[in-house]
């Protein structure tokens, strides 16, 4: 058998001198030569498998269907890239990908639904500017008052609250995350680090706990702060048993969910148990 595959392989990679006299006159690989190729007086029989196994004709075999698809999809694709401008890769990514063409499709209209512009136009400019210049020199001083108000003196537990945020919420990125919409804080201050709003988790404790706080970036932070509908009572029932990363919560009227790391609710929990509040 070894000698077959051996004396097979020789053959399929020598000149085949059957075909010689009819192609071109010069010794071809079997690969090359077809049966036609071949004189009248050579006998074409392959019921031993032979022929298959040195390759022959194998150059003038048809491509399969699936070969032949995906060539001609390739093709339409660099065609379709050459013409449009639109980098191969992306065009890719779309073809024949239903649920990037309907992700993409979202994100469309969630551009399109941009609010008209007001517009207040005034119907008498004259009239208006004569007004309000006399309103504005008609209008009150502005009074600065010395009032009593109540703070919450402990800083370096919302700088070690702030440390431990940023600890938490980064990613193997280097991205800071917010623990609402899972976006990346929005923008950076001029020293390099990320904008983000350190807000108070649970409301209403009686220890001021740096793992009660929340990563948020803005548009959370004021969802969380004013209008927020989960009591603490209901947060504080929902963090206590959870086991998952996601706590939920009403905001700005939606549901909406806090996303933990594991080590920051693992860590809040015990906190909220020691205090027992
Ligand atoms: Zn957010």
């Amino acid at each position: 058998m070894v000698e077959n595959l051996n004396l097979g392989f020789t053959i399929s990679n020598s000149k085949f001198s059957p075909a010689r006299a009819l192609v071109c006159g010069g010794f071809h690989t079997p690969k090359h030569t077809q049966q036609a190729d071949l004189l009248s007086n050579f006998l074409y029989d392959n019921r031993n498998g032979w022929l298959g196994a040195i390759g022959f004709g194998a150059s003038f075999a048809k491509p399969t269907q699936a070969v032949v698809e995906a060539e001609t999809a390739e093709d339409a694709i660099g065609q379709a890239a050459t013409a449009t401008g639109v980098p191969r890769d992306i065009l890719e990514h779309f073809a024949n990908n239903a649920e990037a063409q309907e992700e993409f499709n979202r994100w469309r209209e969630k551009r399109k639904q941009k609010p008209k512009p007001p517009k207040k136009e005034p119907t008498n400019e004259d009239l208006r500017r004569g007004r309000v210049a006399e309103e504005a020199v008609n209008s009150a001083f502005v009074e600065r008052l010395v009032l009593e108000r109540q703070i919450r003196p402990n800083w370096d537990v919302i700088r070690e609250a702030r440390t431990k945020m940023i600890e938490w919420n980064t990613n193997d990125e280097s991205q800071v995350v917010c623990q609402i919409c899972s976006e990346e804080m929005p923008f950076k201050l001029d020293d390099g680090s990320y904008y983000f709003e350190a807000i108070e988790c649970v409301k209403g404790l009686s220890r001021e706990i740096p793992q009660n706080h929340l990563a948020l970036c803005p548009v959370c932070a004021a969802k969380y702060k004013h209008a927020n509908g989960t009591t603490s009572e209901e947060l504080q029932q929902r963090i206590l048993p959870a086991n998952g990363s996601e706590v939920p919560v009403t905001l700005a009227r939606e549901q909406s969910g806090i996303v933990f790391t594991k080590v920051h609710l693992l860590d809040l929990q015990a906190a909220l148990r020691a205090i027992g509040s």
